[in-house]
């Protein structure tokens, strides 16, 4: 009987395992991961969740009956120390687990910084459904939220915080918000929805210090040398591949392990999916000149169900069109495609609070990003995914809808 072990607890993870049982029954597929509970999505903790419309048990990535459901034994609470390629086998926190084949989906780790350093009282990152907790535990009592970092998780958390009533002030070092995320013109379209919602911006500032008061508040100071007082602090700062333990395994580790189109490391018994990797891209219209790490939900599952069927006997390669999403107050913020500054851009005006702007190269759409038009990104999806060239003069014009490009020929 094969036996494939997954290490981590995330999509990823969890696709691999599912997808690895789903490819090969009679497989005995174990999941280990360090978390205490049967893995949970991460998308709500920094929405519903900080609200309190709904708990991290209510979204099992497994779906209703979690891993066993799937009939994949799951090992929680149990941390992976070790890889020994030679004796092909795991190291964990609770004994020693051999493998034919091993997916590694360890994810991110936050990036930490010194100023604020994890653990510091009344000082919060957001990685796992424990922080979560914490944060909005803390968040009941608090008046004053000071937000590092106008990235997605800052300004979801933002948006989050002011719903429930809380003043929040938010730090960024550049110039603009979400400018890894976004364009200009849509970053000032969520900007302006925050401003009108009443949270405050310095940017661009850095914290340079941090003085706890007697009263347990904090009073942040920034590059300009002003100090700000605040009862807690939230620190959206991005992360980092957490691949230590492929690098101590001596797997090819560069900022991410790499990984090729079937999610094999350099090692062939072992795939790695999800945040943690680094891998040259490839689909159908565009294919980014370099390696690259991609960080949202929707490539840790679809790459994560790859690497778990090329771990059961599978051939299979990863072309999916990257998408991530975000969802601050009323605004559904959603990106399909790789983005380009040599692409022709385009906007397309929409009704009410929506945007959309489209890049095309060579007469097709190769990249949106779009505010509320969550229908007209899926028909834009299956325009990329296709390689459908459409009409580039008539895509600013609301009134030509993407589903109608979707019948040209390919
Ligand atoms: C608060 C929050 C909100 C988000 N919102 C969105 C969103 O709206 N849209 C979007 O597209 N993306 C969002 N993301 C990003 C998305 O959730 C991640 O890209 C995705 O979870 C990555 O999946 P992964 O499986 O690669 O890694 P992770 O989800 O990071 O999972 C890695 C898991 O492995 C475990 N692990 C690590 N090392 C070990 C070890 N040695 N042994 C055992 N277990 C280990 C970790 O504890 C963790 O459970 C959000 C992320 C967060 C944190």
């Amino acid at each position: 009987m094969r036996q494939i072990v997954v290490v981590g607890g995330g999509p990823a993870a969890v696709w691999a395992a599912i997808e690895a049982k789903r490819k090969d029954s009679s497989a005995l597929v174990t999941l280990v991961t360090d978390e205490a509970c049967e893995p949970y999505e991460k998308p709500p903790l920094s929405k519903a969740v900080l609200v309190g419309k709904s708990s991290p048990e209510d979204a099992p990535i497994a779906g209703p009956g979690g891993l066993a459901k799937h009939g994949v034994a799951v090992r929680l609470d149990s941390r992976c120390t070790a890889i020994d390629r030679a004796s092909r086998s795991i190291v964990t926190t609770d004994g020693i687990l051999p493998y034919d084949s091993l997916v590694v989906a360890t994810g991110s780790l936050m990036r930490e910084l010194p100023v604020l350093p994890i653990g510091m009282p009344r000082v919060h990152y957001l990685r796992t459904e424990a922080h979560a907790r914490a944060i909005k535990d803390d968040l009941f009592g608090c008046k004053r939220l000071a937000v590092i970092g106008a990235g997605l998780i800052g300004l979801e958390v933002a948006a989050s915080a002011t719903g429930l009533g809380i003043e929040v002030l938010v730090f960024e070092v550049a110039p603009r918000i979400m400018a890894r995320a976004c364009d200009e013109e849509t970053g000032s379209f969520i900007l302006a929805e925050h401003l009108a919602r009443g949270v405050k911006f310095e940017m661009p500032t850095a914290v340079t210090g941090v003085f706890s008061q007697p009263d347990g508040s904090l009073v942040l100071q920034t590059t300009d040398g002003d100090t700000h007082a605040c009862d807690l602090v939230l620190v959206g700062a991005g992360v980092t591949p957490d691949d230590s333990l492929a690098a101590a395994a001596g797997l090819v580790v560069q900022d991410g392990i790499v990984v090729d189109s079937q999610c094999r490391t350099s090692d062939p018994r072992i795939f790695a999916a999800g945040d943690v990797t680094r891998f040259a891209a490839g689909y159908v219209t565009t294919q980014p000149q370099s390696m690259i790490r991609l960080e949202n939900w929707l490539h840790a599952q679809e790459h994560g169900g790859i690497a778990g069927r090329n771990a059961a006997g599978g051939n299979e390669s990863y072309a999916a069109v990257p998408s991530f999403w975000s969802e601050q107050y009323d605004l559904y913020i959603q990106g399909v495609g790789w983005s380009d500054q040599a692409a022709k851009r385009v906007r397309r005006s929409l009704p009410g609070k929506g945007t959309l702007l489209l890049e095309t190269k060579a007469g097709k759409i190769t990249y949106a990003l779009g505010i509320n038009a969550q229908r007209d990104l899926a028909a834009i999806r299956r325009l990329i995914e296709r390689n459908i060239p459409v009409d580039v003069d008539a895509l600013a014009d609301p009134a030509k809808p993407f589903n109608a490009m979707l019948k040209a020929k390919a």
